[in-house]
């Protein structure tokens, strides 16, 4: 892919253009001489990962930062390098993207921890356009993903399954999800993809003759009855989501219940003209009772909108109709995503200021936090958004997340590493400088501590250490080899002897 191609394809507006090119231009340099494990120039994947971002109509701030989204953990260009071309907004973008890559599945059987990740994601990435960079980049690994060893294929896969594609379908990303899982199918689960290819094989055959009649019928009579329309479009069902329908308890396996298997999808203009095509659809072809659904009053809970129904279609069979107009359908499509859309004249498209996204983000959160709970304590639990404000993340030089309350200092985090390492903590770097005991650490810190064997531990340090996990093993120490010295050391003491 080229430069002009992602400009061309995508429409970039010319006055965004040079923004662009000059990020483009930036990762080139950057990137100069280095290959993906494909053999292709490393600034390929910058721009299909820009790409794909451009593709979901993203705002051309974030296409840009994008574009740069490797160059400071890969290149010898760094962040400061960055700021310096391309100010302090970019510069955020790229370095939560940064954040977010250290983030490391380790024990990726564990459902507890994959829930744990899915909110350090969101917890980490305080701007939600840095979640998009990274679904579009994950999206972009994952089309690439047959150049690298098959183990670290399917570790990728299965990340990809369990961590982004929630995400992007949390966000309303039908599109992106559905890719990302059809991506990660056939290496999580080889037998069973393999299995439902051969089974489905058959029936898209027949489907593929089958479709473009239905288009002409209805088109045909949409026109008599002089409604308007956009586009009448054939679309098969992605094929992980229909395994996974496949295993619920009602369709028991069995392809001949699955109805939406391929559906004809007419896009309107106005939600009075999705009624009347309903109504028209009714007349010609027999509704299947129980299959008539009205998300336009009643939207899914992800905020789906669309008009759905089952017929008895040309040569009476069955096929369903999604009705829905060109905002519900990039709703559907993009999601979150299609909010953003492009400014126009500096502001934003559907009138959503940067307030308002930010709102929107919170909304979207609670509504994942709510689907993905049924116990009631979890969910009361889960509508504890400000949890996210209270904790921090912090890293180990290695990758590894401590979770800690807003307010800790490095001594709460080398106890949280190991309680020896806390018990000889001599200093700590923050981001590679050497700060204070005290310094309080900031969520996306690399915190590296310097053991000191001799040391001892100090008092002091239980007016530093807000953990319970850090004071109760100072004042364990403390009570062991300078006994008779701590009992004075009450948190109420030390509120006194601070002022
Ligand atoms: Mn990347």
């Amino acid at each position: 892919m080229t430069i002009q191609e992602l400009i061309r394809t995508n429409k970039i507006k010319p006055q965004d253009q040079k923004l662009i090119r000059d990020a483009f231009e930036f990762a080139r340099t950057a990137h100069q001489g280095q290959k993906r494990k494909s053999g292709e120039d490393y600034v390929q994947h910058s721009l299909f990962t820009a790409n794909h971002l451009a593709s979901w109509g993203i705002d051309p701030v974030t296409i840009a930062a994008s574009m740069l989204h490797d160059v400071p953990e890969n290149t010898k260009t760094s962040l400061d390098d960055v700021r310096k071309k391309f100010g302090e907004e970019i510069t955020f973008l790229v370095l939560g993207v940064t954040k977010l890559g250290r983030i490391k599945l380790r024990n990726q059987k564990d459902p507890a921890y994959v829930e744990t990740l899915k909110r350090m994601v969101l917890a980490m990435a305080e701007d939600i356009r840095v979640v998009l960079i990274k679904l579009a980049d994950r999206l972009h690994n994952m089309e690439t993903l047959s150049s690298l060893p098959r183990e670290k294929q399917e570790r990728v896969a299965r990340e990809t399954l369990e961590i982004y594609a929630s995400l992007a379908a949390r966000l309303g990303m039908g599109e992106v999800r559905g890719k990302l899982e059809d991506l990660a199918f056939p290496i999580v689960f080889p037998k069973e993809y393999n299995r439902l290819v051969e089974e489905i094989r058959p029936r898209l055959e027949s489907a593929q003759k089958y479709i473009p009649l239905a288009q002409r019928e209805i088109h045909r009579i949409l026109q008599l009855h002089k409604i308007p329309f956009s586009s009448i479009e054939g679309r098969s069902k992605h094929l992980f989501s229909l395994f996974q329908k496949l295993q619920r308890q009602e369709y028991g396996m069995d392809l001949s219940k699955v109805y939406d298997l391929i559906a004809l999808r007419i896009i309107t203009d106005t939600v009075e003209h999705c009624y009347a095509i309903l109504g028209i659809i009714h007349q010609y072809y027999k509704p299947i009772r129980g299959r008539i659904k009205d998300y336009i009053a009643v939207p899914k809970p992800n905020g789906y909108k669309s008009l759905h129904t089952t017929v008895f279609g040309p040569e009476r069979r069955f096929v369903e109709i999604q009705i829905r107009t060109q905002e519900m359908h990039e709703e559907a499509e993009y999601g979150i995503a299609s909010h953003w859309a492009y400014a126009e004249h500096g502001k934003p498209k559907r009138g959503i200021s940067v307030n308002q996204r930010q709102l929107e983000w919170v909304r979207q959160l609670r509504e994942w936090q709510r689907e993905s709970t049924d116990k009631p304590e979890e969910f009361i639990e889960s509508l504890r958004i400000d949890f996210f404000k209270n904790r921090i993340f912090i890293f180990t030089p290695k990758g590894d997340v401590k979770d800690l309350p807003e307010g800790a200092t490095s001594i709460d985090f080398a106890f949280s590493v190991h309680s020896e390492l806390g018990l000889h903590c001599g200093g700590a770097k923050i981001n590679g400088k050497l700060e204070r005991l005290d310094t309080k650490l900031k969520n996306g810190d690399v915190v590296e501590i310097v053991e000191d064997k001799k040391l001892k531990v100090s008092r002091d340090w239980l007016a530093i250490a807000v953990t319970s996990n850090a004071r109760g093993k100072i004042r364990g120490w403390l009570h062991k080899n300078e006994e008779g010295l701590i009992s004075r050391w009450t948190p109420e003491f030390i509120k006194k002897r601070k002022k």
